[in-house]
């Protein structure tokens, strides 16, 4: 590392460190356009350089930032949030003690609500709402999506039985519909064994009586697009995938991230009076410009930004712009439940911090940087959007 350290600081001070033919000694020589070869990096225009010793694989480097910046932890929401995209189990929700035990936790973050988005229906549902209706503590604070179950689509009567159970479950209680899982559209099969598409005509009587029933449809369709593709090193998701390789959608057993895009937007487009939530800001959050082109095209379109943070983080500018202009169309959702993680939300959204760590170094190996969103479109984000789109929740007791 030594010689090329002192070769950076000042290359033209140590002509010797060049070889006769202009190029860095033990080095190698490219042509414009292209890449050095593997264990090599560019050091001067066309001029390739191998580190000496032992390279650290990327999972073994972790260099510490020597960046010294304000740092403004939030350990509480601002204000008080509903949580869209909740998956909490027993531990949480699965007794009357563990509910009790679930709203000190909540209260350590400032989360007021908690929405279930187990996609469940029929008597489960209906036992998990008893049970929070028991907690003096959370009878509130915990409301349940109802769920849909696509078996046997193209059978005959399939959508009348999936509308009278989408209404008995209303009645009981449920304040939207989802999260409608990913295998919707990966890997859901019709009656014929045909796969069942998202827009597939069939759906649309069950799309129609959430309308009407007033349950927004929260949806979460294929995956970050980087695993619909080659797992090579230019994949920016390739330590997930190689942790996970059951992540990885091969192209020759699945659909296409596009296919499956054009999918759900013909969905959105031909149900206009459907509410949907597209879960994850529809994988779109590293492209905010064909997010935002969603939410102009679709009025009836929102998103939800679990799990995405990463990429909101990256683009502070971009992102700060973007929730100020779509205030009106973004959740916030946590997806899985680990207390510890919902601060970086927070300092995200509401902070102007610098270069930041993320909390997973397989979703994202770059750092964050905060967006500094004022109150008024903080409040729209952390509670106000979903509670227009839940009518069926009690809207009082929220600060104005
Ligand atoms: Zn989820």
């Amino acid at each position: 590392m030594r010689r090329l350290l002192v070769v950076t600081a000042s290359a033209a001070l140590i002509p010797a460190a060049l070889s006769a033919q202009g190029g860095f000694r033990g080095g190698t020589q490219i042509k414009d356009g292209e890449q050095c070869p593997p264990g090599m990096t560019e050091v001067r225009p066309r001029n390739c350089l191998a580190p000496e010793g032992t390279v650290p694989s990327i999972v073994d480097y972790r260099p510490k930032s020597t960046l010294k910046v304000p740092a403004n932890m939030r350990m509480k929401a601002k204000f008080p949030v509903v949580d869209y995209h909740g998956h909490p189990g027993g531990p949480q929700i699965g007794s009357v003690e563990a509910l009790q035990k679930f709203a000190g936790t909540l209260d350590s973050i400032n989360v007021r609500l908690m929405v279930v988005a187990g996609n469940v229906s029929g008597d489960r549902l209906t036992q998990g709402i008893a049970l929070v209706k028991q907690s003096p503590a959370m009878k509130d604070r915990v409301v349940f999506l109802t769920g849909i179950n696509f078996t046997g689509v193209g059978s005959p009567g399939w959508a009348d039985r999936a509308v009278a159970q989408l209404e008995a479950d209303a009645k009981a209680g449920a304040v939207g519909i989802g999260e409608v899982g990913k295998g919707f559209g990966l890997s859901s099969r019709k009656a014929d064994g045909s796969r069942l598409k998202l827009n597939d005509p069939e759906l649309k009587p069950v799309w129609a009586a959430a309308a009407r029933l007033k349950l927004a449809v929260f949806i979460h369709t294929a995956d970050p697009q980087e695993f619909f593709r080659a797992v090579d090193y230019t994949n920016e998701r390739w330590l997930e995938q190689s942790l996970f390789p059951e992540r990885r959608y091969p192209q020759d057993r699945y659909p296409s991230f596009e296919q499956l895009m054009n999918e759900r937007d013909s969905l959105f487009r031909e149900n206009p009076r459907t509410t949907f939530v597209a879960a994850h800001l529809g994988w779109h959050a590293n492209d905010l410009g064909r997010l935002g082109k969603m939410f102009d095209e679709m009025p009836n379109v929102l998103g939800e930004m679990g799990a995405v943070l990463y990429d909101v983080g990256r683009q502070p500018r971009a992102a700060h712009d973007f929730f100020i202009k779509y205030q009106d169309r973004i959740l916030f959702g946590k997806d899985s439940f680990q207390p510890e993680e919902y601060p970086y939300y927070w300092r995200v959204l509401e902070t102007r911090d610098d270069y930041f760590d993320y909390y997973r170094d397989y979703h994202a190996f770059w750092k964050l940087y905060g967006i500094d969103l004022p109150d008024a479109v903080l409040k729209k984000v952390y509670y106000q959007n979903a509670l227009r789109i839940m009518p069926a929740v009690p809207q009082t007791g929220w600060p104005k």
